[in-house]
């Protein structure tokens, strides 16, 4: 056709044909093999359907099949089903707008025929008892036949060459897996709010999904998330006004950087919505890194006259009345899960139905301060360390140090008896006998930060404002989301302003050290000097404060320094060798999919000094790398296997993370300085692997400009 022969003669309005018109509607309903799967499932379920299994050939598209045992369709109606804006589920406005049904619209089985080689058999209850069943055949908006059939109960749809006569649709299809996968996903999203029905789908010969019927959600999340996220789930469940918005919520220091696992529901459709994510979101905030996502499956249970479900065809989006009340209602009832993650507080989910709701009681962590022999490397032996006051005239020159290898083995091993199983807390004994309640997550918790979980000490509060947000907090951020009230912004107090500068001196950094350290004649009142940093005391058991030259003020996180000596040495080889072999080896059940990245890590788990071997699911360690502990071995495992790092650098970050000393382990002045020397040492020091700032530094101008002497 020239192009300019559409403005040529002009031809006559009419209506299109009603095949046309299922084209043209296809194009919004159908996108994709996917879509089908979905409106033919929803469908089930609106017939009350308690089995539904599903079928693919070809990623979907030279064959779909979705059979239910729902109520069916009448001889008579069949016809009909295929006819578009035919619907059993709406007769008038007010029922559309209190609609609680997936469909609507009369258009889904119309598109998807007009699009295919579609057929559908049907049984119902005969008047006369019974059942009589029947069958159509539609290809492409074309009925071909109708008839009796036999079918004893429900409906089975079978759709045929998807797109066969649409090319330029066609040409938009992904490869075969890529299909089969975006099939399974919206599948299992709608798996997900019918816990109580059962599902199954399968891919050719393979079955993919099964759900058993009468099944809880978090069953369901353990068999598509890894374990290790799934271990981690907090229950949330609050009605905010006529609102109530109940799910599960994942710890957030196991986000990962994947936005997949972000499941939102209304009234039990699956939606994309902006509002709901934002307010999911704003929950989290402050405690997850910019590249990282939440991983929540949330319900949102609303009167329907309060949302809109016809805003596009494929009812994946939603509006609603009141837009404010929902987000409230969302960041509070997330927030409850958050704030419970962040104490530790054991999780009560559907008590006595669901055997993974047994309380999340945080493992004992494992020997919190043991540190295995060589573990700090040069600095064992290190002539890096010049206590100022304490040079032992030997001929050597070396300092009288305490090993941390060499400490007594029964302040390494944490008393059995100081767990307390009804608090859930470890008691842990300080060296200086002292006893601290920490309500820790478990040791092997993927918590890339090292971030203690909460602790007693004065100074946690407020440095670590962060991760202890207090009430206020999510008032503010209700307000601040809305832009409603910028003055209720309280600005937070700078937390480098915190670090209590007046309480510095003492703060146990020499509580229990093996000696003094003397006053360094430097006008402070001790300190320890590395290199031309003067090393005054750690605050919070997780911050080292130095002083730099004559006026800079140096704080440095412990966990994020370590981190980073440790990954450059793992780089450099400079771990490399055997694995330490473990008598009694460790024994990891594994997730299908676990098992299956386990083989694609293979090479780089041995290069790291990993020795593994598999029985059917179980993953059996027989040696490890030296630098690891057991827990922090399961943990590196867990973590490698769940497929939250993709190269050995991932890996070499990873391990160095789980072999690193923690934030809230207290250090010895010497301990200390050793680390302090070995950083300052290692390249790129001022980031941890991940990114995180090690050190933050304040010049005599930036103290001038905090404490407000200059503007
Ligand atoms: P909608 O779901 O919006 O009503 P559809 O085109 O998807 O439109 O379906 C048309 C009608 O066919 C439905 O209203 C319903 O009465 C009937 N129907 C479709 N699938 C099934 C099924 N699996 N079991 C029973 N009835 C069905
Ligand atoms: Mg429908």
């Amino acid at each position: 056709m020239q192009p300019e022969s559409i403005h040529q003669a002009r031809r006559v309005i009419q209506v299109l044909p009603p095949e046309l018109r299922n084209q043209i509607a296809a194009g919004e309903v159908v996108e994709r093999p996917a879509s089908v799967v979905k409106e033919l499932v929803e469908n089930s379920l609106d017939a009350g359907a308690t089995a539904i299994e599903v079928a693919l050939e070809d990623g979907g598209q030279s064959y779909i099949m979705v059979r239910d045992d729902g109520h069916g369709i009448p001889a008579d109606e069949l016809e009909l089903a295929v006819t578009r804006h035919a619907t059993s589920k709406v007769t008038n406005l007010a029922e559309l707008a209190r609609i609680m049904s997936f469909g609507f619209r009369g258009e889904a089985l119309p598109s998807i025929a007009s699009v295919s080689r579609f057929a559908m058999t049907s049984a119902h209850a005969a008047a006369e008892g019974g059942t009589v069943a029947t069958r159509i055949e539609v290809e492409h908006g074309r009925v071909l036949a109708s008839g009796p059939a036999a079918l004893h109960r429900g409906t089975i749809v079978e759709v045929r060459e998807l797109f066969a006569n649409i090319p330029a649709r066609l040409k938009f299809m992904k490869t075969q897996a890529t299909e089969t996968k975006r099939c399974q996903e919206l599948f299992a999203r709608i798996a997900l709010a019918r816990p109580d029905i059962a599902f199954t789908l399968s891919a050719g010969r393979r079955e993919l999904l099964r759900f058993p019927a009468g099944q809880t959600l978090r069953q369901r999340l353990g068999t598509l998330w890894p374990p290790a996220v799934v271990e981690t789930l907090y229950a949330f469940d609050r009605t905010t006004g006529t609102v109530r918005v109940h799910g599960l919520a994942a710890d957030p220091r196991g986000a990962q950087p994947r936005p997949d696992r972000l499941l939102l529901y209304v009234n039990g459709r699956a939606v994309n919505d902006r509002l709901l994510l934002k307010a999911v979101r704003e929950a989290y905030k402050g405690r997850l890194l910019a590249r990282e996502y939440p991983q929540v499956v949330l319900f949102l249970d609303i009167d329907p006259e309060e949302v809109d479900v016809n805003v596009h065809p494929a009812k994946n989006e939603v509006r609603f009345r009141d837009e404010r009340e929902v987000f409230v209602a969302v960041l509070r009832a997330v927030g409850d899960a958050v704030e419970a993650s962040a104490q530790g507080i054991p999780d009560e989910t559907e008590p006595g139905t669901d055997p993974f709701a047994a309380p999340l009681r945080p493992v004992p962590p494992a020997a919190p301060h043991a540190r295995p022999l060589g573990f700090w490397g040069e600095a064992d032996r290190a002539s890096v360390l010049q206590p100022s006051g304490k040079r032992r005239p030997d001929e050597t020159g070396h300092v009288e140090t305490v090993l941390v290898g060499t400490e007594p083995a029964s302040s390494l091993t944490p008393d059995p008896d100081a767990w307390s199983s009804a608090t859930g807390a470890w008691t842990e004994r300080k060296d200086d006998g002292t006893r601290r309640m920490d309500t820790g997550t478990p040791d092997d918790s993927p918590n890339h930060h090292g971030v203690p979980p909460r602790m007693e000490s004065p100074f946690m509060a407020s440095s670590t404002a962060g991760d202890t947000r207090p009430v206020r907090a999510l008032h503010v951020a209700e307000h601040a989301a809305y832009g409603m009230d910028s003055s209720a912004q309280t600005s937070r107090p700078h937390a480098q302003g915190e670090a209590s500068v007046g309480t510095l001196s003492g703060t146990g950094a020499d509580r229990d050290a093996p000696h003094t350290p003397q006053p360094s004649g430097e006008g402070l009142e001790g300190g320890v000097r590395v290199g031309d940093h003067l090393y005054l005391g750690q605050i919070a058991d997780t911050y080292l404060v130095l002083r730099h030259g004559n006026d800079q003020l140096v704080l440095v996180d412990q966990h994020a320094a370590h981190e980073r000596v440790l990954h450059a040495r793992l780089r450099r080889g400079g771990m490399a060798g055997g694995g330490q072999l473990l008598a009694l080896p460790i024994e990891l059940p594994l997730h299908p999919a676990e098992l299956e990245r386990l083989r694609l890590l293979d090479d780089d788990l041995r290069a790291l000094g990993f020795e593994c071997s598999t029985s059917g699911q179980t993953l059996r360690v027989r040696a490890m790398p030296p630098v690891l502990d057991r827990a922090g071995a399961t943990s590196f495992l867990r973590e490698a296997l769940a497929g939250r790092r993709e190269n050995l650098d991932d890996l070499w970050a990873m391990m160095a993370c789980k072999a690193a000393i923690k934030a809230g382990q207290h250090l010895t002045p010497d301990e200390a300085a050793g680390l302090l020397a070995q950083w300052l040492a290692t390249p790129e020091h001022d980031f941890c692997p991940h990114g995180r700032p090690a050190v933050l530094r304040f010049n005599p101008g930036e103290l001038e400009r905090m404490f407000k002497r200059r503007t």
